[in-house]
């Protein structure tokens, strides 16, 4: 097909909004010409800890000075010190490190088809999966989550994936097969409207999963990492997995991904089955160790909790003053969803007049991803300023 008009030089993949920052302090955006915004986008769940924290960046600087990068022909001690670190305070016994969401995820399938494969059990090589997921952006991610949005045009698209309503319990249960290998779902979809999965739903996949030598697969890339007042979204699910995708806030702004899994899990991924050139890089790591630091400092992931409780309560009570905007609050700790009742990117629109950045997903929600730092003091702010956008919308 050919097209006369010419592309701009960045490829028109986003649509984006015309609003760039300089800097970056704490839970705020400040814009050359002197704006500041609140951030509850925090960069889509990934600066945990604000704007330039500065144990980050000292340690950015430290590690910048020092080594950049190596390649995993070495051992690499940022990212062994970081991995044992992840070991100590997850279920996991092992750890891949990447650059990514997507690249997490893609080890998280590689390796729950290759650990069937190892077993003898090639013929298992299906995941089941949930629609309105999320996973990211590569070929088998896409495959893997489906959506028109995001596969259309992309064909062919990758074997091996059954999709099922979500939460839905009859569809999961007939979608699994002796053809099965792994069950991979966010235990709380992020892009999917901060939709959560009830416990017991959780815990009867838990049952299924091991009745059938089934894989759980959680994709943590959005919920880990202490938005949910835990370091593991899972933590607070009462159900554990035997592999998880982590990225997102694990670099506080600095692009690394893991996927993390049992001894069992990752038996089939020995020498040469999987890398990657950047991945588990020193500067990567040294900035997630310092991101550790913080998030494993006694009361951090308490505080998280406090905060998140007040915002919810917060959120709660503006819903019920303005049932006509708002038609419901849903979410865990700092990773709330407001699902309004008019147009979520108007409404996200309008807010950001008002000073207050968030994040639109499905079902018509308006994320609020605050840093995990986020004082009381400023989600008052952040209160107001909703409040009056509901206010100026009533009028
Ligand atoms: C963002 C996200 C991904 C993809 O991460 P990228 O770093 O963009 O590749 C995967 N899963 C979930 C749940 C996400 O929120």
């Amino acid at each position: 097909m050919s097209q006369n008009a010419a592309i701009p030089s960045l490829l028109p993949v986003y649509s984006r909004i015309d609003l760039a920052f300089e800097r970056g302090e704490g839970c705020w955006l400040h814009t050359r010409d002197g704006r500041r915004f609140l951030d509850f986008s925090t960069g889509i769940a990934v600066n945990g800890l604000g704007h330039c924290h500065p144990h980050l960046v000292q340690a950015l600087h430290d590690q910048a000075s020092r080594l950049w990068h190596v390649s995993n022909l070495f051992r690499i001690e940022q990212l062994e010190r970081l991995a044992d670190r992840l070991v100590a305070h997850s279920f996991a016994e092992t750890v891949f490190v990447g650059n990514s969401g997507a690249e997490a995820m893609e080890a998280c399938i590689k390796m729950a088809r290759r650990f069937q494969w190892h077993r003898g059990q090639a013929e298992r090589n299906r995941i089941v999966t949930f629609e309105g997921a999320f996973h990211g952006r590569t070929m088998a991610t896409i495959s893997a989550a489906g959506g028109a949005k995001m596969v259309d045009g992309f064909a062919p698209l990758l074997e091996g994936f059954d999709r099922v309503p979500f939460g839905d319990w009859a569809a999961l249960e007939a979608a699994v097969t002796d053809r099965t290998a792994a069950v991979m779902m966010e235990p709380i979809q992020g892009e999917g409207g901060i939709r959560p999965l009830e416990r017991q739903f959780l815990a009867d996949l838990r049952e299924l999963c091991d009745a059938h030598d089934i894989l759980l697969v959680f994709d943590e890339v959005q919920c880990g990492m202490g938005r949910t007042g835990r370091l593991f979204a899972y933590e607070h699910l009462g159900v554990t997995p035997d592999i998880m995708g982590l990225a997102k806030g694990l670099g506080g702004g600095f692009p690394i991904g893991a996927c993390v899994a049992t001894a069992r899990a990752a038996s089939g991924m020995t020498a040469s089955t999987h890398g990657s050139t950047f991945g588990g890089n020193p500067l990567a790591c040294a900035v997630a160790n310092a991101v550790l630091d913080v998030m494993l400092e006694d009361g951090f992931l308490d505080q998280v909790n406090a905060r998140g409780a007040y915002l919810r309560e917060q959120a709660e009570g503006l819903a019920g003053r303005h049932p006509d905007e708002i038609e419901l609050v849903r979410g865990t700790g700092l990773m709330l969803g407001i699902k309004t009742r008019r147009n979520n990117l108007e409404f996200a629109a309008e807010l950001r007049a008002a000073g207050l950045l968030v994040v639109p997903a499905a079902d018509n929600v308006v994320r609020l991803l605050p840093p995990l730092v986020i004082s009381e003091a400023e989600i008052d702010q952040a209160i107001e300023m909703i409040e009056s956008c509901c206010r100026a919308r009533a009028a």
